[in-house]
């Protein structure tokens, strides 16, 4: 009774993001009610096992009460605090300082958003006023990825490049450009990693050239692209982009939303490829989605040149809830939870995670296993020898995401057939094994579904 209410109460009035709004209404809501560890468990009281970390964000996993007791703190003493006209809260400056410490270069300065599509536009509106102070306005342009995804804000959805978030939407807009993603399981450039890497070069310089050198302001890149499919870009891509960035003087942003805070290994995934990138945007696993906060880290250059360019004018870029005090009072908590043993236990549980899913490499549908740490996916095919997608009449995605959580699994199902994981890095060796076990189960009942093949 109770959740059918619900169920008919959500039709009514909840609309759902990136949801197909009608599908929705017919299939109706799925319920969760409580969460321990990395398992969830749904209204009529069914355990399952969260393969995506809520939405790759709850790192440190469910029912940390230590977290509870830092917000429940941070509110009884001061729930509210502005960071304009010059006022502060002990956290946000606490947990700055600490983050600071801790990026990559010099990223020493950090400005708190609410979450990653708003740290996303934090990054544009900072650059242009950057280029513009430093007396380069017409650096306008902006270029991401394809298959790349930087938010759901109007300027982030228009750098990311999935299909969905433009049409019927206006968008990008025209300052906004794509070049390929280096895909490696699906490049025109072949499979060879170093090919790979001059084709991603050689698309950076073109684009370049046609927009016009002086023009380009930012070059935008996820370490790994989430949202596109869980695309791992070859060892050292990411080294050769940032360093052409420099030679054509164009920032390099890194979009560490998802592979921040362990969700790779380290606390940020740039490190892995040696990489300190101009500006660095964080959420997610910054308080692990117990509350809401994203971070736009700056290196010294960018904030210095933004600060002698306003002189004693203020900086007009600002939220009601930067910096807010108990969203910071909980990333100080969950920091403190990844460097107590949770960074160490997520490196071991994604070596596990990695080592099973390549076991299922030799599955029938199984195109391509891919990721790093806990942060992974598997594309399914029809034909491996062309790659022939599952047919997108049959929705594979819906499909495999059904029969994921009837095995009691949660995942992340994109496309015509791409099972993307990032579970929380709290998992246990027998967690891991049991996404994996439940994983080839999945595979064999979608090898039995006659319409998807
Ligand atoms: N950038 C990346 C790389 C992301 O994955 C996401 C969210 N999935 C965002 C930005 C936007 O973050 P949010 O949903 O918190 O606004």
């Amino acid at each position: 009774m109770f959740s059918n209410s619900l169920i008919e109460l959500d039709r009514a009035h909840l609309v759902h993001p990136v949801a197909s709004y009608r599908g929705h209404e017919r299939t109706g809501v799925r319920v969760l009610r409580s969460a321990k560890g990395a398992t969830v468990t749904d209204a009529a009281g069914r355990e399952l096992l969260d393969g995506f970390a809520g939405l790759w964000c709850v790192n440190a996993g469910y029912g940390h009460d230590s977290i509870v007791e830092a917000a429940a703190r941070q509110m009884r003493e001061l729930p509210y605090a502005t960071a304009y006209f010059g006022l502060g809260s002990e956290p946000a400056i606490r947990l700055a300082a600490a983050l600071a410490e801790r990026a990559p270069g010099d990223l020493n300065h950090v400005y708190f958003t609410l979450g990653g599509s708003d740290a996303v536009d934090t990054t544009v509106r900072l650059i242009r006023n950057y280029q513009t102070v430093r007396g380069k306005p017409e650096k306008d342009q902006f270029i991401s990825l394809e298959q790349g995804y930087h938010g759901s804000s109007t300027v982030g959805a228009g750098l990311t490049a999935l299909p969905a978030f433009h049409a019927n939407f206006g968008l990008p807009f025209a300052w906004q450009h794509k070049i390929p993603s280096p895909y490696p399981y699906r490049n025109p450039a072949g499979s060879d990693l170093e090919a790979i890497i001059a084709a991603s070069l050689a698309a950076l310089r073109a684009k370049v050239e046609e927009l016009g050198p002086e023009r380009v302001a930012a070059f935008y890149a996820e370490p790994i692209q989430g949202s596109g499919g869980v695309i791992v870009p070859p060892r050292g891509w990411m080294k050769a982009m940032r360093d052409l960035c420099a030679e054509l003087d164009i920032l390099f942003v890194a979009d560490e939303v998802i592979t921040g805070f362990g969700r790779t290994g380290p606390l940020f995934a740039c490190t892995e490829d040696e990489v300190v990138p101009d500006l660095m945007t964080t959420a997610k696993g910054l308080t692990s989605g117990y509350v809401p906060m994203g971070a736009v880290f700056l290196s010294n250059r960018i904030y210095d040149t933004i600060a002698d360019g306003a002189g004693e004018a203020a900086i007009g870029h600002g939220y009601t809830y930067s910096a807010h005090p108990v969203s910071a009072a909980v990333g100080l908590e969950v920091l403190r939870l990844y460097e107590n043993g949770l960074l160490e236990n997520g490196r071991r549980a994604g070596t596990r995670l990695q080592a099973g899913l390549q076991s299922l490499a030799d599955h029938p549908l199984v195109g391509d296993v891919r990721g790093r740490g806990l942060l992974a996916a598997l594309e399914l095919v029809v034909d491996k020898a062309r790659k022939a997608p599952l047919p997108a009449a049959a929705d594979p995605a819906r499909r495999i995401f059904d029969r994921a959580w009837n095995n009691g699994l949660v995942i992340r199902a994109f496309g015509n057939g791409i099972l993307g994981y990032a579970p929380p890095l709290c998992c246990t060796e027998a967690e891991i094994d049991a996404i994996v076990e439940r994983t080839r189960r999945i595979l064999d009942q979608t090898l039995e579904d006659a319409d998807v093949r």
